[in-house]
């Protein structure tokens, strides 16, 4: 632990992220690291890159896999208040990075402001969701970020605009950037109106996704101008299991992880559902979710 100390945050060691994400399966991370605030990421994140310490952000882990043997290095977690605070200005708003999305999201609708109800029943974090352009068919975030504050691996903190940022489909360009927080412009309606478009939206997520289960989300992007669900579903992969890890009956493009199961069943299954895919209708499907993997690097602490 010799470069990092105490005023670096709270720091844990040997922290099992089966508990930390939405899978539920996974290694354990060698070191979390709860900054105080962005000076002091930005100064942790410096120092990190200049010993070549790899260094990851988790947000919510709701997009997120990590493998069995967890993870070296350092994981930053937004958790302490300068990062989950929401501020709210006529019609434009302010989150950190840290803050939960859904609590973001009714907040907006709360007030009457239009914009975010289409992410309604979206898991995680701020931060995660313009990371990975969180959305779906009622809309993207990235419609309403104006700009983001970034720290860089350098240290450096800067705004980005919503150009610098890069979004695409559930993409953006931050590579190494951490988001600590990010502003969004909203627009006023009657919040009626809005309230009753938000459980809409809600209550067709519910319908067509397995909320309650073990997984993180769509496993797969959608190829152009394909749906990659039913792709997996015309190859006959509904319910179609690997150990305890199996292929959901209500969406195809998730996997759901049952009481037992490992990361490396879900790591075989994806490769199975590929394999399928792209034998029976010659696609190749990429993984929409992130897979961490342990960098083998010397243990910082
Ligand atoms: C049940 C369920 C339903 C879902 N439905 C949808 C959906 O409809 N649409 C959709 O888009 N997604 C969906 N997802 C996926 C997930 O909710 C989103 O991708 C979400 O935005 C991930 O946010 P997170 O904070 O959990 O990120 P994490 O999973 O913690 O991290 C994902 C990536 O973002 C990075 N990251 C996290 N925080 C930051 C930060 N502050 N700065 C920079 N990088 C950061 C991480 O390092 C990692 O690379 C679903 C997931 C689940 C479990």
């Amino acid at each position: 632990m010799d470069w990092l100390n105490a005023s670096d945050g709270r720091i844990e060691t040997n922290v099992p992220l089966a508990d930390l994400t939405w899978f539920g399966l996974g290694g354990a991370a060698a070191c979390v690291v709860h900054p105080r605030d962005e000076a002091h990421l930005s100064d942790l994140v410096r120092r990190a890159s200049a010993r070549n310490i790899p260094l990851r952000v988790l947000g919510g882990g709701a997009n997120l896999l990590v493998c069995d043997a967890g993870v070296d290095g350092i994981v930053v977690r937004l958790t302490e208040p300068s990062f989950t605070a929401v501020e709210f200005d006529g019609t434009a708003a302010t989150a950190g990075a840290g803050a939960e999305l859904m609590r973001f999201v009714k907040d907006s609708v709360g007030r009457g402001l239009a914009g975010l109800e289409g992410l309604a029943g979206i898991p995680g974090t701020v931060g995660g969701a313009i990371r990975m352009n969180a959305g779906g068919r009622y809309g993207e975030i990235q419609s309403h970020v104006i700009e983001a504050r970034v720290v860089l691996p350098s240290g450096q903190i800067e705004t980005w605009s919503r150009e610098r940022i890069g979004f695409g489909y559930r993409h953006s360009r931050l590579g190494g950037a951490i988001v600590v927080s990010a502003r969004f412009q909203l627009t006023a309606e009657d919040p009626d109106t809005l309230r009753a478009r938000f459980q809409e939206y809600w209550r067709a997520k519910k319908e067509s996704q397995p909320l309650a289960a073990h997984s993180a989300g769509c496993i797969f992007r959608n190829p152009p101008g394909q749906m990659a669900g039913r792709l997996i579903d015309r190859a006959g992969l509904k319910g179609r299991s690997v150990g305890r890890a199996r292929v959901s009956e209500r969406h195809a493009n998730f996997i759901v992880a049952e009481e037992g199961a490992t990361a490396t069943d879900v790591l075989r299954l994806v490769e199975e559902i590929r394999c399928a895919v792209r034998e029976k209708f010659g696609i190749q499907l990429e993984t929409e979710i992130e897979i961490w993997e342990p960098d083998r690097q010397t243990c910082p602490v």
